[in-house]
């Protein structure tokens, strides 16, 4: 007789392990593979999961067990390759397998629809639509809305989800639109076509052909490449070197880029060079699209996928090289559900896939730094700027006992306008938006804090709200004080819409923008602001750490860096190494060969032993410097790390469950581990919930993996855990 076959199938949920059903009725076992989803009931709902195994037994009794309902795919969707990363991930983050695998996939496979590919609809303006007047719709104000939103950019096509954000009814307005022959809906795929006349590329140096060539003599087996070069040497031309080549080999190639660099000119740049389609994976696609792109990407139609974080999940057919872009930026850190870091498990997949990985960054993470001194990363170097002097000189103003007007220094001040009068282009830097942070009653010294969280309120002055930028509760800004019904409410300290305010009232005749999350909500109103930048004219910037990355500003000639001692004094022990990253970062946006320019410093701490190291020797310098420490005091990377974190309405119990916790470890006495806590989080509540952390930490990985695979299963089953939210942070990138 047979023996009884057992389908082990994940499934989303926050249980740590895969769960057993029996097969289909009428199925048979050439129909289960592993890796497609597979339809089931759990509870009461039916849940799409994913079969991870079969096995002739089962811890469950057999009249328990209720069978699968049917198997969604005939291929696969999550080939061998991917089931052993994610499986990997699972293991290492300690997150629920069931999770993992379904964010591997995009959200309608998710939720069981077909693999096969779909459009999206688009609106987009018709010739007679981009002459016509918003001015005669006077009767018909929601059409003159949404043709105005059209011809902001009125080359571009408008989503669904671009019309939402604005509007709350758009759909028979924009069907009178269309009636009117203003506006044409089409069909948008999320491939980008390849173009007819690439660019063609530049004549290479020296350095950028040394790197090049060295990728593609291991374009057969792994290796992980730093690349690490200074703003402008030409790092994306090595990549599109390599790209190049492995395009030429057929085979693929998977660029992962941050966040905020994902530009349309970031994605222009890689598709006016090559003949292939691409497809671009980020969180502006319409679902159909995404996964459309995502399809592209698995048969191999798309020579190139972009994307940020999750895009590392894209399947590909024919893989030949792995990018990320800016790898010490900390976007590639999931920062909450499944934590994992894109950039680890890039070169994990890398190094299953057996092809190369190049780690690019003008400000290498220390992570990567001590890869390559450890031998494990082959760094390639790239000294010199293409078209620039060699990055503009930093220096630091002292702001000890000078004047200062909201934040920015007389001799700041007298700087920017020796710049303007030459007119060129100044940067300053904040990373702080809103107008003030604190809003205070001059009499009775009452403060806005957030009801929510130990947090103040911002003062947002334009609109006249005061919003909390860790729950994102706003009200209107009271006209007295609550206490004490004065009307002397002061706001201190300042963010960039103050100082864009104080700007503007010093230098009238001179044009200020500012860039931040609140003036470039609106779409285009970002590409607006560059294009104002790129005509070169004289102009103030005003911006937070939107203005680190991605973009050139050739015409700026002076950098001037507000607040630097929020890194230098920053809680978290990464601070400082972000701080030096931002400064160079933003400082090595701006210049050119004929304007070399400068950057200023603002800092109340001119003799910090890492901004001297940082300005008077680069990074480099920085970061040696920086590992040093972090060596002694026993830090990542010289330590692994994990933090378990724990909230909870009552601010008692999330301590009383760390505590337990605490005291579980120790009694697994495994040796190498050392816990810190637990404490309640530097910033106690937020959004109403209390916070608090016990972190774990062992001078290698294996102890500290040990410890978390035995521990967790045991945390479980406390009764603790069911009045707390916990999660556990392995590598946490952000240890508030
Ligand atoms: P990075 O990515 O290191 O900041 P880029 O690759 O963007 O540098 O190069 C900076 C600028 O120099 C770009 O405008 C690029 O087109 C140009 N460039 C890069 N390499 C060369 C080269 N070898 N010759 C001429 N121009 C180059
Ligand atoms: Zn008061
Ligand atoms: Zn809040």
């Amino acid at each position: 007789m047979q023996s009884a076959l057992y389908l082990q199938i994940a499934i989303g949920s926050p249980l740590r392990r895969h769960f057993d059903y029996l097969p289909p009725e009428g199925s048979n076992q050439a129909d289960w593979r592993v890796g497609s989803r597979i339809q089931v009931p759990f509870g009461r709902r039916t849940e799409t999961g994913i079969l991870v195994g079969i096995s002739e037994h089962s811890d469950v009794p057999v009249a328990k067990l209720r069978p699968a309902l049917k198997v969604l795919d005939d291929t696969p969707l999550l080939s061998n390759e991917m089931m052993s990363l994610l499986k990997w991930a699972s293991d290492y983050y300690h997150h629920p397998i069931g999770d993992v695998l379904l964010h591997a996939l995009p959200v309608l496979l998710r939720q069981g629809k077909d693999a096969s590919a779909r459009t999206e609809p688009v609106w987009q303006l018709t010739a007679a639509g981009k002459t016509a007047d918003a001015i005669d719709l006077k009767r018909a104000p929601k059409q003159a809305a949404l043709l105005k939103q059209l011809q902001l950019n009125p080359d571009e096509a408008l989503s669904k989800e671009d019309f939402n954000q604005q509007h709350s009814h758009w759909r028979t307005p924009i069907a009178a639109l269309i009636k009117r022959g203003w506006v044409e809906r089409s069909e948008r795929r999320g491939l980008l076509a390849d173009t007819e006349t690439p660019d063609r590329a530049p004549e290479l140096n020296d350095e950028q052909t040394a790197a090049i060539d060295e990728v593609c003599a291991q374009h057969d087996e792994y290796q992980c490449f730093l690349l690490d070069g200074v703003t402008g040497s030409g790092k994306t031309e090595v990549y599109l070197g390599v790209i190049e080549h492995v395009l030429k080999l057929g085979r693929q190639a998977l660029v992962l880029v941050p966040e905020i660099s994902l530009t349309p000119q970031t994605v222009s740049r890689f598709q006016r060079r090559f003949r292939v389609p691409i497809a671009v994976m980020h969180s502006g696609l319409g679902q159909g699209e995404r996964l459309d792109a995502w399809l592209s990407a698995r048969s191999g139609e798309a020579g190139i996928v972009i994307g940020t974080r999750s895009a590392l999940f894209t399947p590909l057919s024919n893989p030949g090289v792995i990018i990320i872009d800016e790898e010490h930026d900390s976007s590639f850190k999931q920062q909450k559900g499944f934590r994992y870091h894109a950039r680890d498990l890039a070169v994990l997949r890398a190094r299953k896939l057996q092809i190369p990985i190049i780690l690019g960054s003008a400000t290498p993470s220390l992570e990567s730094l001590a890869n390559v001194d450890q031998g494990r990363y082959k760094q390639l170097i790239l000294n010199h700027r293409i078209s620039r002097a060699a990055p503009p000189p930093v220096r630091t103003i002292d702001l000890r006992g000078q004047p200062i007007e909201s934040g920015l220094s007389h001799r700041l001040l007298e700087i920017v306008t020796e710049h303007l009068e030459r007119d060129e282009q100044v940067l300053l830097f904040l990373n702080r938006r809103g107008y003030a942070p604190t809003l205070c009653c001059h009499d009775c010294g009452w403060i806005a804090d957030c009801p929510r969280c130990d947090a103040k309120l911002t003062l947002h002055a334009a609109s006249q709200r005061l919003r909390c930028h860790h729950c994102g509760s706003e009200q209107s800004m009271p006209a007295h004080c609550p206490e004490c019904n004065s009307t002397e409410l002061r706001a201190l300290g300042q963010g960039t819409e103050r100082i864009e305010n104080v700007l503007q009232t010093y230098f009238p005749t001179v044009d200020v923008l500012r860039i931040d999350r609140d003036t470039t909500r609106r779409k285009g109103a970002m590409q607006a602001m560059l294009d104002r930048i790129h005509d070169g004219r004289k102009a103030i910037l005003v911006g937070t750490q939107m203005l680190a990355k991605g973009h050139d500003f050739p015409n700026v000639t002076l950098v001037g860096i507000l607040d630097a001692d929020q890194g230098l004094f920053g809680i978290d022990f990464r601070a400082s190494e972000s701080m030096a990253q931002l400064i160079v970062q933003v400082a090595g946006r701006a210049g050119r060969a004929e304007k070399p320019g400068q950057v200023l410093v603002q800092t109340y701490h001119p003799e910090h032993p890492l901004l001297q190291n940082l300005l008077k020797q680069g990074y480099p310098a920085f970061a040696q410097q920086a590992m040093q420490e972090r060596r002694e005091i026993v830090l990542p990377p010289f330590a692994s790390m994990a933090l378990i974190r724990a909230e909870a309405s009552q601010r008692e119990l999330p301590m009383a469950f760390l505590s337990k916790a605490y005291a579980t470890a120790t009694a697994c006495q495994i040796k190498g581990i050392e816990l810190f806590g637990p404490l309640p989080a530097p910033m106690e509540r937020r959004a109403g919930r209390y916070r608090a952390q016990l972190m774990i930490q062992a001078n290698e990985r294996k102890p500290l993996q040990h410890l978390l695979k035995v521990l967790l299963p045991e945390l479980d089953k406390l009764p603790e855990t069911r009045k707390v939210r916990w999660s556990i942070d392995v590598d946490p990138v952000d240890t508030m």
